[in-house]
Order: structure tokens, then sequence, then C-alpha cells
């Protein structure tokens, strides 16, 4: 079996530098001495102090402790086998022991730390077991073995080779070992500081004066977005967390501790790559500023994501497909009740999500309007929260559930404002345009009535846990977009 250990380096190489993504990185790497996390805390704790002063801002430091540690965990060492052993599997090489007892493996592992062979269990045959040793005592693990992908694994992580896989493992169960206080300290720190900047934008958020209109003063990005100052990049988004396998030394964008092992030892968002530990990842803020090389498609994204990334106040194929009905079929009878040609919007929809940008729809391009109503439909009924969101969808259900006009408004003007201001944007835009089409209704018989059935389903659903019980909703769904046309120059002016 080929010995692809990761190079992890060693203790006498120079440290190598974290990849420099964002402009706070630091060109080098200043060594920490282990043990000393308490003047991390206090580090941290001082941030505020140092920011008041140009003259004594220090660089946010990278903290290399844990690299230090896993540079010391034990390397692995296979146990070779030089005896026939009959029937070794095809995966295992000559670490493979054979029907050995578990009592004879852990003999053989125990020269030195790290030593490792594998093994058929001899109380289950034809099942595989693996022993190393760590910490002066050996260690027993079912090993399994994925036939369609190659790949060995003991837990959740998969390896090319048990090499790799046993190198993983020394690194975790030294690492926890050796730092376990420091970790516990790092995620309590890491969560702090979060908590101590969430307090300074609120305080500056509270010198900004007062507002005429009650608001959730949580609620920072509502109030911004009342101010009428809605910026794209002011919409607070979550982070879209994944494991994440790296290759090469990586260290933490939140305690900027190192993320130790040799696989999974992170989380990366997919939308704008922020990388963490997994156990930061709870902490971080929903900041995440989406990066439209890696936000690739239009259709099916999040709307908050999406007019991140191209920083824009809405969707632009929600703005084009608008334009162009208004321009030429607000007269049209039956507009957005009847269907375009499937074939014809799937080839929009197409086009949009290689490029990022709306092609040209005029008459000359798209001569069948019902293709572009169509579009703009499938936009919002493709959106993975709809625009009216899944943790308010109840709320307005059973406001249109009640019998007085007035206290109807009343509540969903509560509801209105509370949407994400991304949301709240795009669905202000296109009520006003719904307003419009009504005006027409006389040429166009799209009642706002009409519009309700047609939209109900599309701005809004139910989340999939509820979808049973909303069967009965569709009626309720009507009203509420018919009094979001009838009613939005008082739903959406606060
Ligand atoms: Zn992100
Ligand atoms: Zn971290």
């Amino acid at each position: 079996m080929p010995n692809k250990s990761y190079s992890f380096g060693n203790s006498t190489e120079p440290i190598p530098a974290p990849r420099k993504k964002r402009q706070n990185n630091p060109p080098t790497v200043p060594l920490e001495v282990p043990g000393t996390y308490t003047s991390l805390e206090k580090d941290t704790i001082e941030d505020d102090e140092e920011e008041r002063n140009p003259y004594e801002q220090v660089e946010p430091v990278w903290k290399s402790y844990l690299y230090q540690v896993q540079l010391k965990a034990p390397k692995p060492h296979r146990v070779v086998c030089n005896q026939n052993v009959g029937r070794r599997p095809g995966f295992y090489g000559k670490e493979f022991h054979g029907a050995i007892t578990r009592e004879v493996a852990e003999q053989l592992v125990m020269q030195y730390e790290g030593c490792y062979l594998t093994r058929e269990s001899q109380r289950q045959p034809g099942t595989y077991a693996l022993t190393f040793r760590f910490n002066n005592a050996p260690k027993n693990y079912r090993l399994y073995f994925d036939e369609v992908e190659k790949m060995h694994y003991v837990g959740e992580k998969r390896f090319e080779t048990v090499h790799d896989l046993v190198a993983d493992g020394l690194i975790t169960l030294y690492v926890d070992f050796n730092a376990k206080d420091y970790i516990d300290h790092m995620t309590l720190n890491a969560k702090r500081s979060q908590s101590q900047k969430d307090e300074t934008v609120a305080d500056e958020e509270d010198n900004k004066g007062s507002l005429n209109i009650q608001v959730d003063p949580s609620n920072q990005t509502n109030r911004k977005l009342i101010q009428n100052s809605f910026k794209a990049s002011d919409c607070a988004k979550p982070h879209n967390f994944k494991t994440h396998s790296y290759y090469g030394p990586h260290w933490c964008e939140l305690c900027r501790n190192f993320m130790w092992g040799l696989k999974n030892q992170g989380v990366r968002c997919q939308d704008c790559s922020y990388d963490c530990h997994k156990q930061c990842s709870d902490s971080v803020h929903e900041d995440c500023s989406p990066d439209k090389k890696l936000v690739k498609r239009v259709f099916g994204v999040d709307l908050t994501t999406l007019i991140k990334a191209h920083d824009q106040r809405r969707p632009a194929v929600v703005d084009t497909c608008i334009k162009e009905i208004e321009l030429r079929a607000l007269e049209a009878e039956g507009i957005y009740r009847i269907s375009g040609y499937a074939d014809d919007i799937t080839h929009l929809q197409t086009l949009i999500d290689r490029d990022g940008i709306v092609p040209d729809i005029s008459e000359a391009a798209i001569d069948d309007i019902n293709v572009i109503c169509g579009l703009l439909k499938l936009y919002f009924r493709q959106l993975p929260i709809p625009i009216i969101t899944f943790d308010l969808y109840d709320q307005f259900i059973q406001t249109a559930k009640l019998e007085d006009r007035y206290e109807v408004i009343k509540k969903m003007c509560e509801l209105i404002d509370m949407l994400p201001p991304a949301h709240y944007e795009t669905l202000k835009y296109f009520c006003r345009h719904l307003q419009r089409v009504m005006k027409y209704r006389d040429k166009n018989l799209m009642s706002s009535e009409n519009l309700g059935i047609v939209f109900g389903p599309t701005l809004m659903r139910a989340p999939d846990s509820q979808a049973m019980q909303a069967m009965g909703n569709l009626q309720y769904q009507k009203k509420i977009v018919m009094f979001l046309i009838e009613e939005q120059d008082v739903l959406f002016e606060r």
C-alpha cells in the first residue's frame, strides 16, 4: 500500500503562512507559546481599545498553538506482516495480519506511538478491525471499506488509505487530549467577541437618533431599510456552511486558530468561502457577503443571497420582466392567467442561469408576452424561501381569516415589516406592478381576485412539514394577495 501520508511538514520547518484571503490576514504567522491562552483571551477583550487608537492598532493574529500541537501528534507507523495470512482483502496492504486475536494485535502495536495494523475479526469473520497505539495504550476500532467509493472509514470521515485514516485519528486524539481546555476557551472567546461586536453595532445605531416608527429595535436591517437607505450589502444573510476538507494548513476566520486534522477540518460557506471550525460556526454573524462567482445560478437561489451577490436592490430578472410586461401587455386579455410555452420559458431560464444576466426579451426576441409572465412566475415559484417567508406563513394565513378589514391591514403591516429587507423590496415592487395590471382590468379581465388566484400559491407556500394542513389555505392565500394589491399604498408605506 503506498504511503500517502499527508504532508504537515515537521517541527523543524518554518510555519507556513495561512492562506491570504482577506485584507486583514497578516503576512506572517507569529508563533505562540503553548499554554498562553489566558493572554489570547486578553487580546480579544482589548480589541475595542486598539481600534480607537490607530497608532497602536495591531494586525489580527493567526493563532498557531493548535498547529504546534498537531505537529507533535504521533505519526502513523504500519506494523508489517511478513507471514502468509491467507485471505487478504485487496484493499489492505502489508499492515494486514489476518485473523489474529485482539490481544496479539495489541502486543504488536505497543512498539511505538502510532504503530498500527489491520486484522480480520475473530468473532465476526468477514469484518475487519484497526488497532493502533495512542498515549501508551492500544485502541481498537471496527474498520469499514466502501467498495464503491474505495474509501476506508471508522466514523464519518472517509480516507483513501488506512495510513491517512490513522494519521488523522492520531491528530484528533492528540489535539483533543492535549488542548481540550484551549479549544473550549477558543469557542467561548469566539462567542464573546461576536457578542461584543453586536453590542457595539447596537450602540452606534442608537446614537443615530430616534425614529418616528415603531419597529423591533433588534432588527437593525429593517430599521435601515425603513430609513430609505436600502443597500443590498446591509441585508443580513446567514452563511451556508458545509463540512470541508482543506489541503494544506488552514486557519479559522472567526477564532483565528488553526483548523487541525487531515480531513473535514472545518466548514466552508458555499456562498462566500468563509472558513471556520465547526465549533465556531454557530457563533458567526449573519454577515455573509456572497461572491458572484460562487452564486452561479439565478433561479432557485435564495433571494437575499442573489441580491447581495449582484449588489442589486431587486433581482434583475424581476425588474426586466415587469418593465417588458408594462411596456406591451397591460391591456392583454388574461395576462398572467394564460400560460406561455414551457419550452420557451425553460430556454430563457437556462440562459439566465448560465450567464447571470437577462437576455434580450423585447418583442423582437420574444413575441409571446405570456412566456415572460411565465418566466417571472417561475422565478418566484423556484425561490427556496418564498417571497412571503415560511416563518411568517402561518401568521399571514391567520390574518387572512380575520373578518375586519381594518384589522387585517393593521396586522399585515406588522407582518410585512418582519420580512427580510430583500423580500420586502421585491414584494413591494411586484405589488405596485400588480396594481397597475389591475387598473386595466376592464381590458385584461384580471381583477385583484383573479390575480390573487394566480399569485396566491406563487408568492407564499406552507413549509413542507405543514403541506397537508395547508391544502385548504388557497382561499386565504388568494385573499392575502388581493390585499397586497388593493392596499399596497398603506401596506408598504411605513
Ligand atoms: Zn457566507
Ligand atoms: Zn474557530
